[in-house]
């Protein structure tokens, strides 16, 4: 099933863990908010939402540390117990997806980020490319969808 031209492959950065991700993004982003500024030591993260079924972990064995958004969901943020760098992040809500590090790629200079995403946390020294839409939040049908009550 898989075409293996569209089968990405990325790990972390001692190596330990590898991945391969198929498919292609359904949402392109760079993230501004507090808690991807805090995981990463940057001002933002760029991440690509893409199908969780075309990924898997090809070596190694992440390590998860479980948040809460300000929605309530869930974020699973998966990442090397070793070296640290961050591999993907999955929100409880949405299963099928799963929001890929791009920079964790062994190849990253495809990304072509959509949107600037929580620019109400953006940092005042970053400066972000104005060809690229901003949004305080989330663009319009782009927010995870919330816990059930
Ligand atoms: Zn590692
Ligand atoms: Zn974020």
């Amino acid at each position: 099933m898989t075409d293996a031209s569209n089968v990405r492959t990325g790990g972390c950065l001692c190596g330990r863990i590898r991945y391969e991700c198929a498919g292609e993004p359904v949402f392109s982003l760079l993230c501004h908010c507090r808690d991807c500024q805090r995981q990463s030591g940057s001002g933002y993260i760029a991440a690509a939402r893409m199908p969780a079924s075309g990924f898997r972990i090809a070596q190694g064995e992440p390590k998860r540390y479980v948040g809460r958004s300000d929605s309530g969901n869930e974020i699973t943020r998966v990442f090397c117990g070793e070296c640290s760098s961050p591999l993907y992040v999955q929100v409880s809500t949405r299963p099928d997806l799963i929001g890929l590090r791009v920079t964790s790629l062994d190849d990253p200079s495809w990304f072509r980020p959509d949107a600037n995403i929580f620019t109400k946390s953006a940092q005042p020294w970053d400066r972000l490319d104005p060809a690229v839409p901003a949004y305080p939040t989330y663009p319009e049908g782009q927010a995870y969808p919330g816990p059930k009550a």
